[in-house]
């Protein structure tokens, strides 16, 4: 179809055609790769699509990635992590789901808001616009309208990053109820860019049950089906499984769903995931998509080289072996930390060292089932990380006071360095009861207190100190060395508290180090100790700029501390 006769029907609200264009869109400038999962969800598709992503940069592509979210929920900010994982914050300051995170780091690039949208986020902007008249009457409708506005989050993706794909995932399940009318905007993009300009890809499940010991396909085929049903017919198809799928299994879904066999593909549980680009590039993934969007010999791969080289990089032969305890609340999980995981593995990889993780949960040890000693006794680095509430403090307390008097490697994060201060004030300063304005209300003795710029916020969404703020490092210290002896660093924030100007003179007295604040406010953002071989807290989460092959400088310090000490 012609922009231009798209853009027209877009200034008339009237039209059933309501597709709003972004300013200077050009339909096939750039392509779209749409992903969608069927069977189950949690089948990885966060990371599938990164990897595929990895692929397609390769050849020197420009990729865009987005997520699209079916939930209500305006951002993920208020989302707990034991449900749905990890809050990742963008630098901007938005509060996404932890696969923008999977997407940062394979695709090693800095997103923003634009890389991200849910339902809630597009049904407020349609009401804000019928309240200020925008549908001259016009009753507002799902198709066109949300549909038209989900459309308009993808096309301004294109513009505002000049990309050459953008890679839109599609939260959910095929035959969700609630991601329908994102099923319904991908039918009419395809339709609208031309089915040369978008590659549909299906991630399907197939399930291997233990008491029968094979394949059986028919969730899958009922899955594309389903997507079918809905007018989208899949250009590739993956097959997720746990073991490799069979040919039988291949046929069967190739012609179940209208896809040829040399268009179905397969990903199975593989040790590591860095391992997935390469196996993609050999299986002929990233090749099918080039020729769905017609770009035989544009883009062309170099064989598997470089891809290669980034594997061969990430999966380093690792000698040695050390325990990181994680003392945190919701460690039923590990996607609720997923990004510290994700940054230790970074640190692993670049000095090839196994690190273990040892949940620990901090509950436990505050109902006295469990002690700090019994549990950190056998770690050989601890790390506190962010948090929020009442449950679980006093155990992160204990913990703290545990590795500062046994020169354990210590990290805290967030909530973890608010609790390094409370102990420290409690037992070293002697400030009996020091706490935190969040657990109680008390000016005496609180000496983790509300941001200023915080006293009067009401909503709870988004409306932390969020994203990427400037650290100014004080020389001569751990922090400075760790940032490369630079005057400043930059790091991603996500708090409502901090520590209180009225202690900071007493806690500087005791021997607290406050290595690194906010440059133009009275804000401490990293500790750290002097007689200690690694005791560093910092009021922001570092783990948010780790990178594959490129882990962030305080990781790579508490690691490196770590092996040091391992006994
Ligand atoms: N609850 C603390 C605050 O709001 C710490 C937040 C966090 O750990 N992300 O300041």
């Amino acid at each position: 179809m012609d922009e231009k006769f798209l853009g027209k029907m877009a200034d008339k609200s009237s039209e059933e055609h309501y597709s709003p264009f972004p300013e200077g869109y050009k339909i096939g400038k750039t392509k779209y790769v749409i992903i969608t999962g069927s069977v189950i969800s949690g089948i990885g598709k966060g990371i599938f699509s990164s990897a595929l992503g990895k692929t397609l940069q390769d050849r020197g592509l420009k990729v865009a990635p987005i997520k699209v979210e079916a939930y209500l929920n305006a951002d993920s900010g208020t989302l707990s992590p034991y449900r749905h994982g990890e809050v990742f914050v963008l630098d901007d300051g938005t509060e996404t789901d932890m696969d923008l995170g999977s997407y940062e780091r394979f695709l090693n690039m800095k997103l923003t808001k634009d890389n991200f949208t849910t339902h809630g986020q597009i049904y407020q902007k349609l009401i804000e616009k019928e309240r200020t008249g925008d549908y001259h009457g016009r009753d507002v409708q799902y198709i066109p309208h949300v549909t038209g506005e989900a459309k308009y989050v993808l096309r301004n993706l294109a513009v505002k990053s000049k990309a050459d794909i953008v890679l839109v995932e599609i939260g959910g399940t095929v035959g969700d109820f609630e991601n329908l009318f994102a099923m319904e905007s991908a039918r009419q993009m395809i339709y609208e860019e031309g089915s040369e300009n978008v590659c549909l890809v299906n991630l399907t499940y197939i399930v291997e049950p233990n008491h029968l010991g094979e394949f059986k396909s028919k969730a899958a085929q009922l899955g594309l089906r389903e997507l079918m049903r809905l007018g989208l017919q899949p250009d590739l198809i993956v097959c997720r499984s746990q073991h490799p799928v069979t040919e039988t299994i291949k046929e069967k879904i190739s012609l179940n769903a209208n896809v040829p066999i040399e268009k179905v593909f397969n990903t199975y549980d593989v040790g590591n995931i860095y391992e997935l680009p390469l196996s993609f590039r050999e299986q002929g993934i990233d090749e099918a998509i080039m020729k769905v969007l017609g770009w035989n010999d544009k883009y062309k791969a170099n064989g598997s080289k470089s891809l290669k080289e980034w594997t061969d990089k990430n999966i380093v032969k690792k000698k040695g072996e050390i325990t990181i305890g994680i003392a945190g609340k919701y460690t039923g999980t590990s996607d609720t930390y997923i990004s510290i995981v994700k940054a230790l593995e970074h640190c692993s990889t670049k000095l090839k060292a196994n690190v273990n993780v040892k949940w620990i949960e901090t509950t436990e040890i505050e109902k006295g089932k469990t002690t700090a000693e019994a549990e950190l006794k056998d770690v050989d680095g601890l790390i506190i990380p962010g948090g929020f509430g009442t449950r679980g403090i006093e155990g992160k307390i204990a913990c703290a006071k545990y590795v500062r008097e046994k020169d354990i490697p210590f990290l805290g994060i967030c909530y973890g360095f608010q609790m390094a201060v409370v102990e420290f004030a409690r037992n070293v300063c002697g400030i009996k009861g020091a706490s935190t304005e969040e657990v109680k209300k008390d000016d005496n003795t609180n000496v983790i207190c509300i941001l200023p710029e915080q006293e009067e916020v009401k909503d709870l969404g988004g409306t932390l100190r969020l994203g990427g703020f400037d650290i100014k490092l004080k020389k001569d210290t751990k922090a400075w060395e760790l940032y490369g002896k630079k005057d400043s660093a930059r790091e991603r924030f996500r708090h409502r508290f901090n520590v209180n100007t009225k202690f900071i003179d007493k806690l500087e007295k005791c021997g607290l180090i406050f290595s690194g604040m906010a440059p133009e406010k009275r804000i401490m953002q990293i500790l750290e100790l002097k007689d200690h071989p690694f005791f560093i807290g910092i009021q922001y989460h570092a783990e948010f700029t780790s990178r594959p092959l490129n882990p962030n400088p305080v990781y790579l310090g508490l690691v490196k501390a770590a092996i040091k000490n391992k006994k």
